[in-house]
């Protein structure tokens, strides 16, 4: 891939979308944008990327990146028959959504029977890491397709070599498992120590220079649990989505998540209850409400 500028086909211009499309053309480089919201696409217009009326006139690029809700949306996005046609051997597909491990293997060996690679490339640190450049990207594919599109991800954020095609996607659902079993744990330990009346505050400042510190007590639990925003831009629904990638993976490969599986039991009724758009910040304030009649 030459350095610059790269003709990018960017599909799925959401929360994490947007702000990612506007860095490859802050970057320099020819975004032509799709997603089935027409203000996502007029969005990317006035970041000065080219949107395009369907996902084929994006994969005609050289490269492709996806960032769309899950494998399902991926699988149907690159089936279609226009899009097939479109997609050139020789191109390169990146899927930085948090998509599924074993069906991203199956997925690479069919485009790679048509001399298409596929790179996957999920990415953690949320909204604002999109917006700053600073995600932490998890990277699986071949070395060599991978050298080539480094350039372009550096763009986003601090890539990160995860291994073989699959393993970026393996590393963020089983990353996001523990995130979430954190958090549903840490909400319960904060809730319990505010009812005895204790002071969140000097309890995060006293966990987090302690052993329960975690992702949760550093960045959730202070930025959007505490000040009642919920507003971390990762919804509840792609988190449980996550957890249950990460589950199956584990029993695939002969683990027993027991903990995890009750995890999801846990995150499935909250997301069960709330709005379809909640974020998953929510989850301490479902714990909370949950338990407030005692
Ligand atoms: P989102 O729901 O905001 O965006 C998804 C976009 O895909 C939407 O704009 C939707 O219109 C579009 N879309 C759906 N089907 C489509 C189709 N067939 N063709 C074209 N566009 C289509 O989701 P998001 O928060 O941006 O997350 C995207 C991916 O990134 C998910 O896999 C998620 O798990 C992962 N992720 C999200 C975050 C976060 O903080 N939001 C962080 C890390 C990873």
């Amino acid at each position: 891939m030459p350095e610059s500028p790269v003709r990018i086909g960017f599909i799925g211009l959401g929360r994490m979308g947007t702000p990612m499309a506007g860095r490859l053309i802050a970057g320099g480089h020819e975004v032509l944008g799709f997603d089935l919201a027409e203000a996502a696409r007029e969005q990317l217009a006035r970041a000065g990327g080219q949107p395009v009326g369907t996902a084929a006139e994006a994969a005609a690029a050289e490269l492709v990146i996806l960032m769309l809700p899950d494998s399902g949306v991926v699988e149907a996005v690159l089936g279609d028959a226009a899009v097939a046609t479109a997609l050139a051997a020789g191109s390169v597909v990146i899927d930085m959504s948090s998509s599924e491990p074993l069906r991203t293997r199956a997925l690479a060996e069919e485009l790679g029977a048509r001399g298409i690679a596929l790179v996957d490339a999920p990415v953690s640190g949320g909204v604002r890491g999109a917006e700053e450049g600073r995600l932490t990207i998890m990277v699986g594919g071949e070395d060599e397709v991978v050298a080539r599109v480094e350039p372009v991800l550096a763009l986003l954020g601090r890539v990160v070599r995860a291994g073989g095609i699959g393993a970026g996607h393996a590393v963020k659902a089983l990353n996001n498992l523990m995130s979430a079993t954190h958090l549903w744990a840490t909400s319960e330990a904060m809730i319990a120590g505010q009812r005895f009346g204790l002071d969140p505050e000097v309890v995060l400042s006293i966990v987090n220079g302690s052993s329960g510190r975690s992702g949760s007590t550093d960045n959730k639990w202070p930025n959007f649990i505490l000040p009642g925003s919920y507003d971390s831009g990762f919804g509840l629904r792609l988190m449980l989505k996550d957890m249950r990638i990460a589950t199956r993976l584990a029993e695939a490969v002969g683990v027993t998540p027991a903990l995890g599986l009750q995890a999801v039991e846990h995150w499935a009724a909250a997301a069960e209850e709330l709005d379809p758009a909640a974020d998953h910040t929510e989850i301490a304030r479902w714990i909370d409400q949950r338990d407030s009649s005692h």
